[in-house]
């Protein structure tokens, strides 16, 4: 449910009270099919009017509920409310198949259009389509608590900056230094991350610390700020060492539709484990010192 837009129980404030549809407002052209028959399109405002949930004003899908006198809602605002929004009529569980037909007949712009997708559907794969369409927003990728702010690169980006306090960096190497005091307590909770600003893209270097089984480990690895198609042209290198030892990682930047979870559980970066970790940190083993250092490139075509 987006803001402001009222998911609590009860009677809701319909937008638009009057919701008989006038008759001369859907406006019926006639067009004819291959085999000769005659039939009726109504014109695509008009039916997407129609369409628009008076509660939520999403567009309604199957199944299509409607009031005892009619009036229609989507399945989510009827699951949460006990009467009708128009006319508070008990709502039972009636279905409303003629416009349940309609909307699923009916071909439909993808939701992201604003966003720059050409693409139209008819009613089941534009839904699949929405669940992939590269116009769809970015889930913001700071790895500490899940931020729920989604939105295109260049707003991510400021928002990193100002909300999460992320350090952006211009260039394509860099040698990151991670240093924390008491090591032994792996709590799941060291997430850092780095932003990378080169080749016109940005990339996250993300160092996080977590245990596969018991053993406590730390991962470094980098993720790509935009779509799976990009980040495959491009490879970047991790080595982490001391001590006259070194361990090194190549990879391809995983796109950040992957979450830095998903990523992880895969393992798909450098991985050190805790004791390597310490021993490249030299000292005493109350301190973890690691210098990452890293390079990112363009894959030739
Ligand atoms: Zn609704
Ligand atoms: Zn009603
Ligand atoms: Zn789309
Ligand atoms: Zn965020």
């Amino acid at each position: 449910m987006k803001p402001g837009r009222s998911s609590h129980e009860g009677v809701m404030k319909p937008r638009n009270v009057d919701y008989e549809i006038a008759p001369e407002s859907v406006e019926l052209r006639r067009s004819s099919t291959l085999n000769g028959e005659k039939r009726a399109v109504a014109s695509h405002t008009a039916v997407h009017e129609l369409l628009e949930c008076p509660v939520c004003m999403d567009v309604m899908y199957p199944p299509i509920n409607q009031c005892p006198n009619g009036h229609t809602l989507c399945s989510k605002c009827q699951s949460k409310l006990r009467s009708c929004p128009i006319c508070r009529q008990a709502l039972g569980n009636i279905r409303c198949l003629a416009l349940e037909r309609v909307a699923e007949s009916l071909e439909m712009p993808c939701k992201y259009q604003i966003m720059g997708c050409q693409d139209i559907f008819p009613y089941h794969s534009r839904l699949r389509h929405e669940r992939n369409c590269l116009f769809r927003p970015y889930n913001c990728p700071y790895a500490g608590a899940e931020c729920p702010v989604t939105g295109e690169i260049p707003f991510l980006l400021a928002h990193l900056k100002s909300h999460h306090k992320v350090d952006v960096h211009d260039g394509s190497t860099f040698n990151h230094r991670y240093v924390k005091t008491n090591p032994q307590d792996v709590d799941n909770a060291t997430w850092m991350l780095t932003v990378f600003n080169c080749y016109g893209y940005q990339f996250c270097l993300h160092f996080e610390a977590f245990n596969i089984g018991s053993a406590p480990v730390y991962m470094a690895f980098i993720r790509f700020m935009g779509d799976d198609r990009d980040s495959r042209k491009f490879r970047y290198s991790l080595e982490v060492g001391g001590s006259g030892r070194k361990l090194t990682w190549q990879g391809i930047p995983r796109s950040i539709r992957d979450t830095h979870v998903k990523v992880r559980e895969s393992m798909d970066g450098l991985i050190i484990q805790r004791s390597m970790a310490l021993f490249f940190s030299g000292g005493n083993g109350q301190e973890l010192r690691l210098r990452i250092g890293g390079r990112i490139w363009k894959e030739q075509a």
